[in-house]
């Protein structure tokens, strides 16, 4: 017997930036790691927000931030946020698609 075989095209949340279509820079994300640390600035002095300061002021001078953007585009969904995927209608109404699965 001959079954129809139909697929539809399901459009999910991209998971690889929970939809933002943006991701964070890694150079970002490494330079931040490497000298900031925005916890223990918001429990600093007056006194020691200002030795920060000229720290902070060496340190950019040694180790330039980096140049590209904070964020870049998800290069899973190309920045649209969304997965598209073909699935069978069987395949849709088991439901672990729309779970994300
Ligand atoms: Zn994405």
């Amino acid at each position: 017997m001959n079954q129809m075989h139909m697929e539809v095209q399901v459009r999910l949340k991209c998971r690889a930036c929970d939809g933002q279509g943006v991701v964070d820079s890694p150079a970002w994300a490494a330079w931040r790691q490497a000298y900031l640390d925005y916890e223990s600035i918001t429990r600093m002095t007056t006194l020691a927000i200002r030795e920060f300061w000229h720290a902070f002021v060496a340190y950019k001078r040694l180790h330039p931030q980096p140049t590209e953007p904070e964020e870049l585009p998800c290069r899973v969904c190309r920045g649209e946020g969304a997965e598209y995927r073909w699935v069978t209608l069987a395949q849709l109404l088991a439901g672990p698609v729309l779970a994300g699965g």
